[in-house]
């Protein structure tokens, strides 16, 4: 078995370090490495606080936007959550609200995304959506998710932009987006 392999099995049963892999194969760091950063740029692992972790087919989808195929940042992640547990994700409100059209909306369970300003998960049909504007966090036109109409009023004070709630802010973003481009995701 090639040494990349055996990393891979090994990451698999619970090693997470470069130490721990060199002392196995009793080869210098510098060679562990390479064969990581190769692994690595295969798309095979990923590094997480100086931990090695198997890149699983679930993570990859849950970490790149259905959308635009950005990889997510949670703190603006937007999900749908459909009927039977299978989930969309995207990257932020744009792209959560333009790809609500090509989803059935009676088979959404449930739509998440995090108020802007406090983090906290929140229900994005019930939330306020700040379209347009000079605050760009994530994609362009920016969309920015509240809880709150209030919050979403003064945010849109200091950076422009359009309040509407999720269904108004579906069509702006549609008007933004010159007729709205069709996403084609697959489930
Ligand atoms: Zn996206
Ligand atoms: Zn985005």
């Amino acid at each position: 078995m090639d040494r990349k392999e055996e990393i891979l099995r090994l990451i698999e049963e619970g090693y997470r370090t470069a130490k721990e892999l060199a002392r196995h194969f009793n080869v210098s760091l510098m060679t562990i490495y390479r064969d990581l950063r190769e692994l690595e740029e295969e798309g095979l692992i990923v590094r997480r606080h100086g931990n090695i972790e198997l890149k699983r087919e679930q993570e990859i989808k849950e970490n790149i936007c259905a959308v635009c195929g950005k990889e997510i940042d949670l703190r603006l992640a937007f999900i749908y959550i459909l009927k039977g547990g299978k989930k969309v994700h995207a990257c932020c409100a744009h792209c959560g609200l333009i790809v609500v059209k090509s989803l059935d909306r009676e088979k959404v369970e449930v739509a998440l995304t995090r108020d802007f300003i406090t983090c906290n998960p929140i229900n994005a049909f019930g939330s306020y959506y700040v379209v347009g504007g000079s605050a760009s966090p994530c994609c362009s036109p920016p969309a920015v998710a509240f809880a709150d109409r209030e919050t979403a009023e003064k945010f849109a004070k200091g950076f422009g932009g359009y309040v509407a709630d999720f269904d108004e802010a579906v069509l702006r973003m549609e008007d933004l987006m010159k007729g709205g481009q069709r996403v084609d995701i697959t489930l």
